[in-house]
């Protein structure tokens, strides 16, 4: 494990502009985010960062597991329902890197990466981080620096503040990124404040206490990460040379968490889940994972037991023992019914052991319990489409692909259910959103010329067709510019 941390929010006011400015800048950041300075509204900063996760899903791999980003929400929204600032809008995502880092991109996107995810020990130190980045957001750090970037259009902005980022993490990806966003704009100045990092720490402190976290945990992982750097040496990446987790900035963080009340807090049984699936994932194959969490539960050494046994059990799913992998999922089942995982996981193994009657029916129980959730839904998707039913996933698909904020992997989805159920010109349009949000504004515009000419495509989709054409050519024309 390679630890680079912390944080990137980047600290960008002043990225944009020339050296002199930016010093002036950072010392008179307000304490909170103003709305009559000129800051852009939220709702523009939003574009900025839908425009930035495009760039970010084009250099970063963004997990798309619906358990785990469902996860990353409801934790990501309990801490941000408790920020300075709760009218923002807010997107958490997982990024599958070992590295430990996370960071805020503008319009409230939050990353995280799994290997944060792994370091941490406890899901108070977890939210510690993302309270941490949430404070980024509240404190409008980000939305200052776009302010001063008003000359440059969307894209290219956001394209610099992808590269920016990555560039803290990737070095060889984001020079190149830099080298071409920095091209056809004015000259990048990168700083990182202190002033910005202490600040974030703050306000993430109270997030953390106000949404009944242990804000003693921010400390406690800092110093955590601080020990694990020391290893790394010339390694660690460069983003964690120029920008220590220093020794006052844990201790500073400390003697503020030490003002609130102690009180003893238990982890989420999901936040333990979501770390075995995890660990799974990053183990070489899935037999490699079997022997691991075997050896695991014989020796006792483990830190949740139910946690330990679902990984087992995800990890023999994955090795093809079926029998054994529902053996230890039933097992869990009795102590704890109606956890979406448990239920998810077992609909899994009878579908992959042709089962897929008994999949299905599970599904559909459970979705009476719980209407609507993202985990099931998809789940039950993939299963109708795995037995002929495509039709019905579509419909399903279609109707959840509206209330949903959108994300590629969703789209590839609905447009894989629309070509299994013989919709051409629905199977364009979805692929059009799916190569959209990945960045491949052009990959999305010949999905869309097609979608307008399919045979089956009606006038109404026809000209929703033609109306995002528009939007997606005018799109390219701006970012052909950078
Ligand atoms: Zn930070």
């Amino acid at each position: 494990m390679k630890p680079s941390f912390l944080c990137s929010l980047i600290f960008i006011a002043g990225a944009l502009l020339q050296p002199a400015q930016a010093a002036t800048l950072n010392l008179d950041l307000p304490d909170i985010g103003d709305t009559a300075g000129g800051t852009i509204s939220p709702a523009e900063e939003r574009k900025y960062g839908e425009a930035f996760m495009r760039e970010i899903r084009q250099s970063l791999k963004v997990m798309d597991d619906a358990e785990i980003n469902e996860y990353m929400r409801s934790l990501g929204y309990q801490l941000a329902a408790h920020s300075d600032n709760q009218s923002l809008g807010f997107s958490f995502f997982v990024v599958e890197n070992r590295d430990i880092n996370a960071f805020a991109g503008p319009g409230g996107f939050i990353g995280v990466n799994s290997g944060l995810i792994l370091a941490t020990e406890s899901e108070s130190e977890l939210a510690s981080v993302l309270a941490h980045e949430i404070g980024h957001v509240t404190q409008r750090h980000l939305a200052r620096t776009i302010e001063k970037a008003d000359k440059l259009n969307i894209p290219a902005t956001a394209a610099m503040l992808a590269a920016i980022i990555i560039g803290t993490r990737n070095s060889q990806l984001g020079q190149a990124a830099l080298a071409t966003a920095q091209a056809g704009t004015a000259q990048v100045q990168i700083n990182f404040t202190r002033a910005n990092e202490e600040e974030a720490d703050r306000v993430g402190l109270q997030t953390l206490a106000r949404a009944d976290f242990d804000p003693r945990s921010m400390p406690v992982f800092f110093e955590r990460l601080q020990k694990s750097s020391r290893y790394a040496g010339a390694s660690a990446p460069e983003f964690l040379r120029t920008h220590p987790v220093t020794e006052s900035r844990i201790a500073d963080t400390r003697n503020r968490a030490e003002q609130y009340p102690y009180r003893q807090i238990s982890d989420n049984l999901n936040y333990h889940l979501i770390r075995a699936k995890l660990r799974v994932m990053q183990e070489g194959s899935p037999r490699q994972a079997v022997v691991r969490f075997a050896a695991a539960l014989k020796s006792g050494q483990y830190r949740n037991q139910a946690a330990e046994h679902y990984g087992y059990a995800l990890a023999l799913l994955g090795n093809g023992d079926y029998a054994a992998a529902r053996g230890e999922l039933r097992a869990l089942q009795t102590a704890d019914k109606e956890r979406i995982a448990y239920i998810s996981a077992l609909a899994q193994v009878d579908l992959a052991d042709n089962q897929a009657a008994r999949a299905l029916r599970s599904y559909e129980d459970a979705l009476k319990l719980f209407p609507g959730n993202p985990v099931l839904t998809l789940g039950y998707s993939r299963a109708l489409l795995q037995n002929g039913q495509a039709d019905k996933a579509r419909r399903l698909l279609e109707e959840y692909v509206r209330r949903q904020a959108p994300e590629p992997g969703l789209y590839k989805l609905l447009a894989d259910a629309e070509i299994a159920a013989g919709q051409k010109a629905a199977a364009h349009q979805a692929l059009a959103e799916h190569y959209y949000l990945n960045g491949q504004t052009m990959a999305a515009i010949e999905q869309l010329q097609s979608g307008i000419k399919a045979s089956d495509a009606d006038f109404y989709r026809a000209s929703q067709m033609e109306a995002r054409l528009k939007e997606l050519q005018d799109q390219a024309a701006l970012e052909s510019k950078h």
